[in-house]
């Protein structure tokens, strides 16, 4: 059967997840809706350059019209505001495709982070081209991919779907995609040029395609002239084009912390504008850990989809240019290239210095840098072992002693006690939880510092890091603390007139390990403990108890050890356990219900449940019975 004219319009919902974007952005009490146009002028320039990357083979695809453009229409007569590309274009199935759902996953992780609010979040983070329906009762969208005959339209009144169809051509660009808003009553404003005009100089001044305003059929004015603002010398750019431009090819509507310009000149050549930003990206912990460095070739985009700089850097934005790379890169190419692997080098060790530079210089900016972003440089740690050293000396940590600041290694070795010569850490799910863990109670009492570890990477590279300055990394929880050596702060308490001899706690140790069996793997005097009777600490060839729950159930965890449970000789329980363990018969009986009673506190106390509930009340029951009867 022979075609017979175009295929008939067709109207589909939108995707789940772009109805509640809309959802959102139709509700939002958000009072700066000029954001719109900030993310369909992005949108119009990667059209552009993604085209001139295809040019680049195929450069009859803009022999008619090589110079790329955006051109602003804004008809305050028909209140309606166009933003139009000569770019790649679209046809129907990628209006469909990306106009009716959510390809992004930072989109995505907006989504789940907005909940149902969400107007907070929509001036920080840019959330595309549905962010039209903030102003528009209706968007259009005329679109004729490079090359192609058709052309097509695309409209919806953001309600809950879309209609795709075939349009006479000569209501399109000759070449690209015109998105037409038809501006809501209350956003008419967009519809006038002055309006389009501050905004434009505001929020897009520098995208890498010039912006123009269209006055009649004849006059146009340029409002940004597409320069590349990565090649520009550092003298003429001030932090507001920075961060405009951080805006641009960030989505991300915060200020950076730092910003990273340079050109590279020795064996490669490349212009680097690098920004780290201020807030946390939404996909930072998206398992797929990707960054979104923009890589160009001699002011042609290539990818943002190639992993320039580690992984532990992928919360870094912006735009490499290289001059040596060829353009004709496959994606293959791309990941095994040595130069871009060079480059990628370069710029971390760029990345680094000015890291260390802040650190050193502005250390409030670097507190901030550190406190959004110190979680995933850690994972360098054990990613890149010829950097530890290096990220050992950035890193900052909360301590036992740093109150609401944070700490260095290097003022942790500053202020060891006489005698101390390893790191102590304490691992947990918070700062305030480990704060509370008996472990700390002897090295309090001592004036020890403990570095307090309670991000997940935290477990991982602890275990793998040899030690800072000759000093070894060392869990409270870790085996034997051997902390006799280190001087007790202040007065050393008295010992009480009833304090157990040595002999009298070995007794009571034997005792409660014989009754509690393989759920401990030993019983013993503590020095780590003050205030609490007991604690548990893992077996002294385990490296950390929590790292052992961490690894519990993964294939290649080390088999399970059954923890110490450490007692503290100085507390007035132990003591009388101790002449209990001395008696006989049913006064000594007791003791067994003790140990486990005991046991289940310190299980308690390092966010565990008792083994066995029912046999721990049962116990209980029965010593408060007793001891009230
Ligand atoms: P993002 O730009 O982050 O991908 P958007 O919601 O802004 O997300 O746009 C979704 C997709 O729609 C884009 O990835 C692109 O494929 C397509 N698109 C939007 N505007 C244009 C345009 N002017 N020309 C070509 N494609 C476009
Ligand atoms: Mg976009």
């Amino acid at each position: 059967m022979a075609e017979t004219g175009p295929p008939p319009a067709e109207t589909k919902p939108f995707a789940a997840e772009v109805s509640r974007l809309l959802h959102l952005m139709v509700h939002a009490v958000y009072s700066n809706r000029d954001v719109f146009l900030r993310e369909l002028i992005s949108n119009a320039a990667d059209a552009c350059e993604r085209l001139r990357l295809r040019a680049l083979d195929e450069p009859t695809l803009v022999a008619g019209d090589p110079e790329f453009r955006i051109t602003l229409i804004a008809d305050r007569e028909r209140g309606t505001l166009a933003v139009e590309d000569n770019g790649i274009g679209m046809d129907r199935e990628a209006l469909a495709d990306n106009l009716g759902t959510i390809a992004r996953s930072g989109t995505r992780a907006f989504l789940d982070a907005a909940g149902d609010s969400g107007g907070a979040l929509i001036g920080q983070f840019g959330v595309g081209f549905y962010s039209a329906f903030m102003v528009a009762r209706e968007v259009e969208v005329f679109s004729r991919p490079v090359g192609a005959a058709e052309a097509w339209r695309w409209a919806s009144d953001g309600k809950g779907a879309f209609t795709v169809e075939a349009v006479d051509p000569a209501l399109a660009p000759a070449r690209g995609t015109r998105v037409v808003l038809h501006l809501a009553d209350d956003a008419k404003d967009y519809a006038e040029a002055a309006t389009v005009e501050r905004i434009v100089a505001q929020y897009s001044a520098h995208v890498p395609v010039p912006v123009v305003l269209r006055l009649s059929a004849e006059a146009t004015k340029t409002l940004a002239d597409g320069s590349a603002l990565w090649r520009k010398p550092k003298a003429s750019i001030d932090a507001r084009d920075y961060a405009e431009f951080y805006h641009h090819v960030s989505g991300q509507y915060d200020d950076p912390a730092m910003t990273l310009h340079f050109r590279a000149e020795g064996r490669q050549e490349y212009s680097a504008l690098l920004f780290v930003p201020s807030m946390k990206p939404l996909d930072l912990f998206h398992p797929e850990r990707k960054g979104r460095i923009k890589l160009y070739v001699r002011r042609v985009l290539i990818t943002d989809d190639v992993d320039i700089l580690p992984p532990w850097l992928r919360f870094v934005r912006g735009v490499i240019d290289s001059e040596d790379l060829p353009l004709n890169l496959s994606r293959e190419m791309l990941q095994t290239n040595p130069i871009l692997a060079q480059i990628g080098k370069g710029a971390t060790n760029r990345l680094l210095g000015e890291l260390e530079r802040i650190a050193k210089d502005e250390p409030e900016t670097f507190v901030k840098v550190w406190d959004a972003f110190g979680a995933v440089i850690k994972e360098g740690l054990y990613e890149e072992p010829s950097r530890r050293d290096a990220l050992l000396a950035l890193a900052r940590f909360r301590t036992t002693t740093s109150s609401d600041g944070l700490r260095s290694l290097a003022d942790y070795v500053a202020a060891l006690r006489p005698n101390q010569t390893a790191i102590y850490y304490a691992l947990g799910a918070s700062p305030e939880a480990i704060l509370a863990s008996p472990q700390l109670e002897g090295f309090a009492r001592r004036d020890i510092e403990v570095l307090l570890l309670s991000d997940p990477v935290d477990a991982f590279w602890v275990r793998t890091a040899l030690g800072y300055d000759g000093k070894p990394f060392h869990s409270v929880t870790q085996g034997a603390a051997d902390l006799a050596a280190i001087p007790v702060a202040g007065d050393e308490p008295q010992p009480t007139a009833d304090r157990p001899t040595d002999s009298a706690i070995a007794v009571l140790a034997a005792r409660m390990k014989q009754a509690l069996g393989d759920r401990v793997s030993d019983v013993r005097a503590s020095q780590r403990l003050a205030g609490s009777p007991v604690c548990l600490v893992a077996h002294d060839a385990a490296a950390d108890l929590r790292l052992e729950r961490l690894l519990a159930g993964h294939e290649s965890a080390p088999p399970r050890r059954a923890p110490i449970l450490e007692i503290n000789p100085d507390h007035a329980l132990i003591g009388a356990l101790a002449a209990r363990a001395a008696s006989s018969g049913d006064a000594a009986a007791a003791v067994d219900d003790a140990a486990f009673v005991l046991l289940a506190e310190a299980r308690i106390l390092d966010g565990e449940r008792p083994d066995d509930p029912a046999d721990f009340a049962r116990r209980l029951d029965r010593l408060l019975a007793q001891s009230l009867g």
